[in-house]
């Protein structure tokens, strides 16, 4: 057997949009049909007011930390239990990371926790959806409009979940998607800013267009465009997008795949679980999971590390997944914590990710399953 972790896949149109975009539309560079094709499904589907496709969800995230207007010294709210791009964008101009602890059912930031972690300085809040289930987004908006901060949801593994009704990623004044070829839709390197709040659309089109009034300009609003803000180059070429248009059309039965192998997995563990050998994810808004990833937590370490290796030699890649940032050389130097750092530190020893892959078949999850079931028996 040979079971990767994840594989890119292609469901539809994507080799003939890129094709396309060279002979039909003579445009590869960024900003033409295939990009406002995406930023139109994106604020149709989600129901945000204005998307933006960027080169990666960093990108976005990145553009985020100049609207939000960080400036050296000042705060954000994250959990350390994420990826750099999270922290990096607010660091690259001169923000400091402030650190909370997560929650063990969803590993998401533990909301509780937020307000004792604020300060003077403190200008924004990040929930990571954390494999697709949501943040108590209810909690961050009302602790974040009682402080004035701004929220950035880091949605990148969330395109398509929902919290009480809402896409994510649509609920903070910004969002921030990845097409990241691990995610769930995918264009290889890819993202998305979602502006929640009209105060920033004027302003995020500038910064995507390298600081420049250019998209004025293409609506003829103004008679020539020039250098008026920061901003750098976020846009995808065209090729990118056109992929990406294609992947969006089987949208749906992307998630539905992904989510009914969530499923299986869920189920053919229970019974470890009930045993407690392991503990599964919290099914919390259950319905509304994207599918993203599956994960199991193992009892200890050294027993990670074992299962891996057993996985391993049949074939089947499996992986734990962040180092703390807080615990990271550049967390340390750059960002802080606040509060006790005790759950992320267990928990970052004991999650394992397990194959999921939009190609994977029930048949294959059930291969994987057995594996871990084998596991077990031996070892007990
Ligand atoms: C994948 C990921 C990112 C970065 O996405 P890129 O598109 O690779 O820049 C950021 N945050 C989280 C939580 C992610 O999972």
């Amino acid at each position: 057997m040979n079971t990767p972790l994840n594989k890119p896949f292609i469901v539809g149109r994507e080799l003939y949009n890129i094709a396309q975009a060279v002979t039909k539309h003579k445009q590869i560079s960024g900003g033409g049909r295939f990009t406002y094709q995406c930023q139109e499904w994106l604020q149709n589907t989600l129901g945000s007011q204005k998307a933006l496709l960027t080169h990666s969800c960093s990108g976005a995230l990145e553009m985020a930390a100049i609207l939000c207007n960080i400036q050296p010294g000042d705060e954000v709210i994250m959990p350390s239990y994420t990826f750099v791009s999270t922290a990096n964008a607010f660091v690259l101009r001169g923000g400091v990371p402030v650190f909370i602890d997560i929650k063990p059912d969803t590993l998401n930031l533990d909301e509780s926790l937020i307000e004792s972690a604020m300060t003077e300085k403190t200008k924004a809040i990040v929930p990571v959806h954390y494999a697709g289930f949501p943040c108590e987004m209810d909690t961050v908006m009302q602790i974040a409009t009682r402080y004035n901060v701004f929220v950035i949801e880091d949605a990148a593994q969330a395109l398509l979940s929902e919290y009480n009704g809402k896409k994510l990623g649509t609920i903070g004044h910004l969002g921030t998607l990845s097409f990241h070829e691990t995610k769930n839709i995918i264009s290889g390197e890819g993202g998305a800013l979602l502006i929640n709040d009209a105060q920033f659309i004027d302003r995020a089109e500038i910064i995507w267009e390298k600081g420049t009034d250019r998209r004025k300009f293409q609506r003829g609003e103004v008679d020539k465009y020039t250098w008026i803000d920061v901003g750098s180059s976020y846009s995808p070429s065209e090729t990118i997008a056109g992929f990406l248009r294609a992947q969006f059309e089987h949208a749906d039965a992307i998630i539905e795949k992904r989510r009914s192998l969530w499923n299986v997995y869920f189920t053919l563990l229970q019974p470890l679980e009930e045993k407690k050998y392991i503990s599964l994810p919290a099914k919390v808004h259950e319905s509304k999971n994207n599918g993203h990833l599956f994960y199991i937590i193992t009892a200890s370490a050294a027993e990670r590390t074992q299962l891996i290796e057993h996985l391993n030699q049949r074939g089947i890649a499996s992986v734990f997944h962040y180092i703390p940032l807080h615990s990271s050389p550049a967390g340390c130097r750059y960002g802080r914590t606040a509060g006790s750092m005790e759950i992320t530190n267990d928990l970052s020893l004991r999650v394992l990710r397990l194959p999921l892959y939009f190609e994977m078949t029930e048949h294959d999850v059930k291969e994987v399953v057995c594996a871990v079931h084998d596991f077990f028996r031996k070892n007990t």
